[in-house]
């Protein structure tokens, strides 16, 4: 077929610029997967460079060919996905060193990824397949997806053949922010995203998912491409770690321990198995053990492979996260929104290595639905990321199940049986006793000055003004003093008001103060997200600032929110929604449910916002989009940040910059996390700034940026 005599003759540049895509998707094909090219590298060139020209961000400029529909295409694997032997005990441990190491004792270490398996396929350095690890000889095509996995690279830098293996994962801080509520755990999330044809409603998007690698297989010369150069040669594991680094794939991890005996190299292990036993519940992503392979490549060709695992690696697992306890109390919790949670209280029990003795039940509805009393023999788990929580009830608890129980100090546990009793949900407020309000499956205290909520409520002020000085214990002392009777009181408070609070040193007083004048000047958007209304992250009510401008113009709103829609003539009505709806849903992200918890929000708390508006100096929003300081800047995003990406780019974009996921010739900044790969490569080739997060974030505070273009000029911070 050839398809260069059909090139449009028109004028229209979307049919010239979809015609080069075609093109370009069909040769590539045929070069990158079938090795049997048609047209010359010229040529092909040729059509690359004028898409570039016509529409530089088009992503066929990064991408061969064109995928197929995830799920739709099944894959063999040139190489196996093998699993590894598996172990939980140290002497396990021990047994797989101590036959492993007849010849070198060296072994490379990564934490154990509690994801999805993905078989990443580069052609000549180019991404030309990805798959699952299935049944791991034959699993499904899944490359339109792996594509969108923010840290998967389109090229690598060396233009050869290979098959690079890892894990996908979800980071926690995403899951716990965006999915907790409708997934179990970020694993099954991370599988599901892979495989999913489409973008579904309530499912994850492969954007928030990570790729981390901890192997590379090279195709021989009888299968890989002609033009891909012979493979680097490596005599440990931990170089081809290295390797993978060095082209832009970021790794699982890559510790290497030696030792003169296995005593000592057992230690050493055992040793890494504790770490990151430590370490599980900070990780990014969910850990479930550590990976332990023989480092030096010419022993594991020797040792071979037991009929269903390879004999040089083993998979460490963490002990069992679910254990047997017995339900003491429950107590009734009430949070910043109103609603009152069941927080049970155990008899200490070591769960992975962590003594809990506090679990929660959630709401009033999983209590009934237990159907779990207080001396009731319960199962409670923990997952590395999440509280602790009770998933069965066993049975009734008996004496001996209080038996030989510490807490997590060490000094034993001495309470006795609790008397068998149902657990009684409370119809008022356990700290203001207001009548309590269902909701669903939950319950909720409506007092906005409930002692609990304004606790809370402060607390989230603070940290989303950045204060310091003000934690829970002083929270709770304002509160119960009755010195902070609502939010704006804050700013009532003086020096000898706090000094004379239990344990509140004059200069920590003092310091309390000068962190709430300092807090005084703020801009519509902190102040609202700061509100923590339901519903509003900080994100929303930056673009609502934007939106609406002024505080005034706020709350002129929120006093229409009740009104009438427009009726016709004939009594019909002439819009869906009222005007103060109607403004708010313009905004990028805002429906009809977060119009109306921002208005009801801000209704219900109209005297706090009006006193706080008369305390602090509310600033107008930074204008967005067409005024913003960053308005004509193109960022791209690259590597592991501290902030989720999604994120990023939403505050860049609040300030009127662009976010574009290739690097070109136009772009401006390169924003570069940690082991950030061949983007940071690209753009370094092309000269364009680099900036680190921190240099990011202090832009984002700039007022103003100097907007001369920065193509060929290194800048430093010092420019800005
Ligand atoms: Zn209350």
């Amino acid at each position: 077929m050839n398809m260069v005599d059909e090139r449009p003759t028109g004028e229209d540049k979307r049919e010239l610029v979809s015609w080069l895509v075609e093109q370009i998707s069909h040769h590539s094909d045929l070069y990158y997967n079938k090795a049997e090219p048609v047209i010359s590298d010229t040529e092909f060139d040729a059509l690359l460079s004028q898409l570039k020209i016509l529409d530089p961000l088009n992503s066929q400029l990064e991408r061969v060919g064109s995928d197929s529909a995830p799920g739709t295409k099944k894959v063999n694997h040139l190489f196996p996905m093998r699993s590894l032997d598996k172990a939980t005990g140290i002497n396990e441990i021990k047994h797989f060193i101590s036959e492993t190491t007849s010849q070198g004792r060296q072994f490379v270490c990564q934490p154990k990824l509690d994801g999805s398996a993905l078989s990443l396929e580069y052609r000549r350095g180019r991404l030309v397949r990805a798959a699952t690890r299935g049944n791991g000889s034959r699993g499904e095509d899944v490359t339109a997806n792996a594509r969108r996995i923010l840290n998967v690279p389109e090229s690598i830098n060396w233009k050869g053949d290979c098959h690079i293996r890892g894990e996908v994962v979800m980071p926690l801080s995403i899951f716990r922010e965006k999915y907790s509520s409708i997934a179990p755990n970020p694993r099954n999330l991370a599988a599901g995203c892979l495989r999913q044809k489409s973008l579904q409603a309530g499912k994850a998007k492969a954007e928030d998912l990570i790729f981390l690698a901890y192997d590379v297989k090279f195709p021989d010369i009888t299968t890989r491409h002609p033009d891909s150069p012979s493979p680097p040669q490596f005599t440990f594991d931990s170089e081809s770690n290295n390797w993978l680094s060095s082209v832009g794939i970021e790794i699982a991890g890559n510790t290497v321990v030696f030792a003169d005996n296995d005593d000592i190299m057992s230690q050493n292990i055992v040793s890494i198995t504790e770490y990151w036993t430590e370490e599980r519940q900070d990780a990014k992503w969910e850990i479930d053990g550590v990976v332990i392979k023989l480092d030096l490549l010419s022993k594991r060709d020797l040792l071979g492979m037991t009929a269903h695992h390879p004999r040089w690696a083993l998979a460490w697992k963490f002990p069992p996260e679910e254990a047997i306890t017995v339900l003491m109390n429950v107590d009734w919790q009430v949070g910043r929104t109103g609603a009152v949670t069941p927080v049970a209280r155990v008899a200490p029990v070591t769960v992975s290595g962590v003594t809990v003795e506090n679990v929660t039940l959630h709401n009033p509805g999983e209590v009934s639905r237990l159907q779990i009393s207080i001396g009731d023999k319960v199962r409670i788990v923990r997952r590395g990321d999440v509280i602790p929580k009770i998933i069965e009830v066993i049975d009734r608890a008996n004496i001996s199940d209080m038996d030989g129980r510490n807490h997590s100090d060490g000094t034993i546990f001495n309470e006795e049986l609790p008397n068998y009793s149902s657990i009684i949900i409370p119809s008022s407020c356990p700290r203001c006793s207001t009548k309590l309000i269902e909701d669903g499956a939950f319950i909720r205290c409506s007092n906005l000055n409930c002692p609990s909520r304004l606790e809370r409520t402060i607390l989230y002020w603070c940290r989303a003004l950045e204060m310091d000085g003000i934690g829970e214990k002083l929270a709770e002392q304002l509160c119960s003093q009755g010195l902070v009777q609502s939010l704006p009181d804050l700013y009532r408070l003086n020096v000898s008001d706090i000094s004379n609070l239990e344990r509140m040193a004059l200069k920590s007083a003092t310091n309390v103060v000068n962190e709430l004048e300092a807090s005084r000047n703020l801009t519509l958007g902190k102040f609202l997200s700061a509100l923590g209304l339901p519903g509003i992250g900080p994100e929303i009510a930056i673009s609502v600032a934007t939106k609406v401008e002024t505080i005034e113009n706020l709350l002129q709103l929120v006093a229409l929110r009740t009104e009438e829609i427009d009726i016709d003539a004939e009594g019909k009505p002439l819009h869906k929604h009222n005007r103060a709806i109607r403004e708010l849903i313009e905004i990028d992200g805002v429906g009809e449910t977060v119009a109306n918890q921002i208005l009801d929000g801000l209704g219900i708390r109209i005297e706090i916002v009006l006193d706080l508006s008369q305390q602090l100096q509310i600033y107008p929003e930074l204008k967005s989009a067409s005024g913003g300081h960053l308005t004509g800047s193109t960022f791209c995003i690259t590597g592991t940040l501290t902030r989720p990406r999604k994120e990023i780019a939403l505050s860049i974009k609040a300030r009127g910059g662009k976010v574009v996921s290739s690097i070109s010739g136009n772009l401006n900044y390169l924003i570069a996390g940690e082991s950030a790969g061949s983007k940071l490569e690209d753009a370094k080739k092309l000269g364009i700034t680099i900036l680190s997060e921190d240099e990011l974030n202090k832009i984002l505070k700039l007022k103003k940026l100097s907007l001369e273009s920065s193509v060929n000029t290194q800048k430093s911070l010092n420019d800005f």
